[in-house]
């Protein structure tokens, strides 16, 4: 499949870029060109936070509608995601690696997003109005927060898109979309749904480019707020961008995760091979709350350790868009090497490598593979133990007991995800309370978008999903009346 197109789209429109640049995209499985895209100038820029902020100033306009209308929007807008929804996940899969098995789960999630906050402004009182200490009553009202600026990184790039679109269109919001360069073809898939759901004139538009053009729309005059999801470095420098304006931010950022394996989990690869796989291997490595730091019981390291290494063992590695494979090429050349810097750092260090190490998976001579690789015999303070890597590669690190495997996991810089692995409900639940991070599983992981979704520490400030993700874009106002 290859996409192509000659227009942006502005304002909710197709519109003629101002310039003549232009993005190429490759796959990542065959390195061969799949699609090219115009690149977005600072002056598209403009033009799409100058149509949003009209919009958003409409007196009768999008934000001032009734819920009900905008929710109706949403609910067109899932149904024709949907209805493109495995042109999207091939997209997708190319262009980033995912495999498509998993592209059919982690790319479904914004038709989900966009019901659940339809349901959830549909749902929510405009006011409310309490009894005062001082005056007779406040009104404390909810309103949208204004011209949103969303950047999003490629790994999951249609999910984390939908993150800030959904809950930002339900309260009310216009939207200008920074897509990474990486993964800017389904974006356009994304743009021609929008279109035929009726997405009204400025409500939203797309600028791709890399973080330049990010960083001049994250401090355009006219954006209200900042939905950033990415790398911590790039987060500090939103961050710092958005202190200076004193404008909010909202960051979803790096990770480095801890699977607890308790001395009582079950270990059985036919009943918990899958769901370990999808906790810390899922999208190639390449997603932010993954357990990439596996903690293994001392009397059951050796287990673990195999356990693990059968896990990566089965998973077939190959071409992202077949069926079968669960272990794709990584996103671009550039994390390949990022990836395999880690691997060379790892064994230079003196871990074991249980499975896979240096170089390319054997019978692949094209795409941007590494080998999926798990090292033992290590520690908590190996640089692999303690930076983000994004890719295939595990670490299990040994713990003498349930205060032990707590304190090693919080001996991070990060807090995003993280499971528990135990037979013993009462037991998990409070190591997964004891863990600084702001999400944990208990025998699996999996995002909910009712729950509040987000991280501690270097792992960001905010939270999507769940009401609390609504919340992010409102604004509340206290009428107080007296007499
Ligand atoms: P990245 O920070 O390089 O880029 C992310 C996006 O931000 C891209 O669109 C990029 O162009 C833009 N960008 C980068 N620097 C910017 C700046 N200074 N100003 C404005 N825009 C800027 O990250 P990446 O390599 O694309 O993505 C992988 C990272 O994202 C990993 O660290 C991963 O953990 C993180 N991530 C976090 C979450 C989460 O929910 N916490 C989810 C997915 C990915």
């Amino acid at each position: 499949m290859t996409i192509d197109h000659s227009s942006l789209f502005i304002g909710s429109q197709w519109t003629t870029p101002s310039s003549s640049e232009r993005i190429t995209v490759r796959s990542a499985t065959t390195e061969q060109i799949i699609g090219s895209v115009p690149e977005a100038a600072p002056a598209d820029v403009d033009a799409a936070v100058a149509t949003a902020r009209r919009a958003f100033d409409d007196p009768r306009g999008w934000s001032n509608w009734d819920p009900s209308r905008r929710a109706e929007i949403l609910d067109r807008f899932a149904d024709e995601y949907t209805s493109r929804s495995e042109e999207i996940f091939t997209a997708v899969s190319q262009q980033n690696g995912m495999p498509i098995s998993i592209a059919r789960q982690l790319e479904a999630f914004p038709p989900v997003l966009m019901r659940y906050y339809a349901d959830l402004i549909r749902k929510q009182p405009a006011e409310e109005v309490r009894d005062g200490v001082f005056v007779t009553t406040a009104t404390v009202q909810r309103r949208p927060v204004g011209v949103v600026a969303a950047i999003v990184p490629w790994n999951v790039p249609q999910t984390l898109t939908a993150t800030k679109l959904a809950p930002a269109l339900a309260a009310g919001c216009t939207i200008v979309i920074k897509p990474s360069p990486e993964t800017v073809l389904d974006a356009f898939l994304l743009a021609e749904a929008a279109q035929a759901a009726g997405v009204p004139d400025g409500v939203l538009s797309i600028v791709p480019g890399g973080r330049d053009l990010g960083a001049y729309l994250v401090s355009h005059k006219d954006v209200d707020k900042v939905a950033f999801t990415g790398s911590t470095g790039g987060g500090r420098a939103v961050a710092q961008a958005c202190a200076t304006l004193l404008r909010p931010v909202s960051l979803e950022l790096g990770g480095k995760s801890a699977a607890i394996v308790l001395d009582d989990a079950d270990l059985d690869l036919q009943k918990v091979g899958q769901s370990m796989f999808a906790a810390t291997l899922a999208n190639n490595g390449q997603v932010c709350f993954l357990g990439t730091r596996v903690l293994a019981p001392r009397t059951r390291y050796d287990e673990v350790v195999d356990t693990f290494a059968n896990i990566i063992t089965s998973a077939p590695v190959g071409d992202s868009l077949d069926a079968d494979t669960l272990i794709g090429p990584m996103a671009s050349a550039t994390q390949r090497e990022r990836v395999s810097g880690y691997i060379e750092r790892g064994i230079h260090d003196g871990a074991r490598v249980v499975v896979g190490g240096s170089g390319t998976p054997e019978g692949i001579d094209r795409g941007w593979f590494v080998k999926p690789t798990l090292f033992a015999d290590l520690d908590n303070n190996a640089v692999v133990a303690r930076e983000e890597i994004f890719g295939p590669v595990l670490s299990v690190i040994a713990y003498d007991n349930d205060d032990d495997a707590i304190r090693i996991a919080n001996d991070s810089d990060y807090g995003l995800g993280g499971t528990v692995w135990s037979s013993d409900p009462s037991r998990a639940m409070a190591v997964a309370g004891a863990v600084e991070s702001g999400t944990v599983g208990i025998n699996g992981y999996i995002p909910d978008p009712a729950a509040p979704f987000g991280g501690v520490k270097a792992s960001g400030i905010g939270r999507e999903f769940g009401p609390e993700g609504l919340a992010a874009y409102q604004q509340l106002k206290s009428i107080y009346q007296f007499g």
